[in-house]
């Protein structure tokens, strides 16, 4: 079953030089029996499920012995994961939206700080909540998204100007942007430096890119391991500052330095992630309907992190 699998050299360096950290615990078929399964999620708690799982599935996660990048490898077929990205629904865009609101303002206010001009793009732009807050602090925004149903949401929700197609496919003109923006984006792509090298092409001189992954070397992944809720199928790429800075400078990047933003996370948010920690989600998923006056009331109480807690995010220069 071998097809249902694809091997990478290490998306960074270009080499094939690794040690394994640690197998995988998916059998080769998995891969497809899962992938089938999560296709067929439709409802709203397959949604929610999709999304704040701690980390149960993983591949083979390998170490470049030359630059140190950590990858899963081999990885699920890309046309099969990218199919499944076009086909995600956005069932849990009610619950998160209100916290992912209130982070894009601090991740706004950051662009604010270093950008030279207005006329932003936003790469994986979801359902567009970032992109939200920066058409209203007065930036020219464009998102991309792969997933229809997101791309949708951010179009009729908050009426913005979204490409639902993958990045590769658009050819924008060189010189073109003064902002480019990768929120969690690069843990998922198969080949993250041919990315970076066409955001440097389309940027203009002295333009900005910030890129943000989450943090293998952060303290939650250094206690949690293999069980660290960002440790799953779908991140195939797992970065730490030194490595995010690395592929940053070999996309052509300059001055490029670490950062971090207030995050917020509701109640609801935490609570169900605890809850599926100690497997007891299941039978209290109810409480966390977003509908539901306890539900809203979860979802309005707010926890202030620093971003740096599990997250790396850097900032480049064109
Ligand atoms: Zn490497």
């Amino acid at each position: 079953m071998d097809s249902l699998l694809e091997y990478r050299n290490c998306p960074n360096c270009g080499q094939n030089d690794f040690e394994v950290l640690f197998e995988s615990n998916m059998k080769t078929d998995d891969f497809n029996v899962l992938f089938d399964y999560r296709m067929e999620g439709h409802d709203s708690q397959e949604g929610v499920e999709g999304y704040l799982v701690p980390g149960k599935e993983w591949g083979r996660h390998v170490k470049c012995k030359n630059c140190h990048l950590i990858y899963m490898n081999p990885m699920e077929k890309v046309s099969q994961t990218n199919e499944y990205y076009f086909k995600a629904k956005n069932t849990h865009a009610p619950t998160i939206r209100e916290s992912y609101l209130k982070t894009a303002e601090s991740q706004v206010r950051l662009i604010q700080k270093y950008a030279i001009g207005t006329n932003l793009l936003d790469i994986g732009c979801a359902q567009g909540f970032f992109l939200y807050n920066a058409s209203k602090a007065g930036y020219t925004t464009k998102g991309i998204e792969i997933s229809q149903d997101a791309a949708e949401y951010a179009i009729m929700e908050f009426g913005l100007d979204i490409e639902a197609k993958p990045f590769e496919e658009l050819r924008f003109p060189e010189n073109h942007f003064d902002v480019v923006t990768l929120w969690q984006v690069l843990e998922h792509v198969p080949y993250p430096l041919t990315v970076l090298k066409e955001v440097h092409r389309i940027l203009k001189p002295g333009g900005l890119l910030v890129a943000s992954t989450p943090d293998i070397a952060g303290i939650p992944a250094k206690i949690l391991r293999k069980r660290w809720w960002d440790i799953k199928r779908l991140h195939i790429n797992q970065f730490s500052t030194k490595t995010l800075t690395d592929i940053l400078q070999n996309g052509g990047f300059k001055n490029i330095s670490s950062v971090s933003y207030r995050g917020f996370v509701s109640l609801s948010i935490l609570l169900t992630m605890m809850l599926k920690y100690l497997d007891a989600y299941e039978r209290l998923k109810a409480l966390f309907n977003p509908d539901s006056i306890l539900g809203k009331t979860l979802n309005k109480i707010m926890l202030i992190y620093p971003s740096r807690l599990n997250h790396c995010v850097v900032l480049g220069f064109k």
